[in-house]
């Protein structure tokens, strides 16, 4: 079948990201991360910034914290196959420091603003502070987390980042009903097949 239009913009703005000389971070990456998932997915997951696995394979939320969010997803009832999954960085900063506000802006504007418009997802699921702040203009997670959020006409749900609970046994729990709200918002978009 024939890519749509958005599908094939999604594709160009992935080769334009894998090249991007535009901030300072493309001078120590090894691969960029544009993004995955089906174009058509409803809901998409915007994390932080790769991390070392995620910078040597190419793809978002694939080593620890990733597999921290299988599992969340897993728990939840949710598919990685329902989800794009993206970050507001696409490359890696050095050490995983947290990205500068040049770097996410730079990447923002460049590159994750006009993925979301393609998309157009029914929910955009935001994980972590850098991603909250940017796309919601709030201060932290906290104020904003536990509900959907209806900012400049798009729905959002902002959850704590899954590598949080590396740091605090006690955000898994916290980092639990951050997904089981998602599975609940997800459920009312699509319909259960044998729903009607
Ligand atoms: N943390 C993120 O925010 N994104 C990834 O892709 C991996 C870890």
């Amino acid at each position: 079948m024939a890519l749509s239009q958005e599908a094939e913009r999604l594709e160009a703005l992935a080769t334009q990201i894998r090249s991007c000389v535009q901030c300072p971070l493309h001078a120590t990456r090894t691969k960029a991360v544009p993004g995955e998932g089906a174009p058509s997915a409803r809901v998409m997951l915007i994390g932080e910034a790769p991390g070392r696995e995620e910078d040597q394979r190419g793809q978002p939320f694939v080593g620890a914290a990733g597999r921290f969010l299988d599992e969340m997803l897993a728990g939840s009832g949710v598919n990685r196959s329902d989800l794009f999954i993206t970050n507001t960085v696409k490359c890696r900063p050095e050490n995983n420091r947290p990205p500068r506000k040049r770097e996410v802006d730079t990447c923002t504007s460049l590159y994750l603003f006009e993925q979301i418009e393609l998309m157009n997802p029914a929910l955009i699921m935001l994980l972590g502070s850098v991603a909250t702040k940017k796309l919601l203009g709030v201060n932290s997670v906290h104020e904003v987390r536990g509900r959907v959020i209806e900012h400049n006409n798009r729905k959002y749900l902002a959850g704590y980042h899954p590598a949080a609970s590396f740091y605090r046994e006690d955000m898994a729990e916290n980092i639990r009903q951050d997904f089981a709200l998602l599975r609940q918002e997800l459920q009312k978009l699509v319909p259960r097949p044998d729903a009607c």
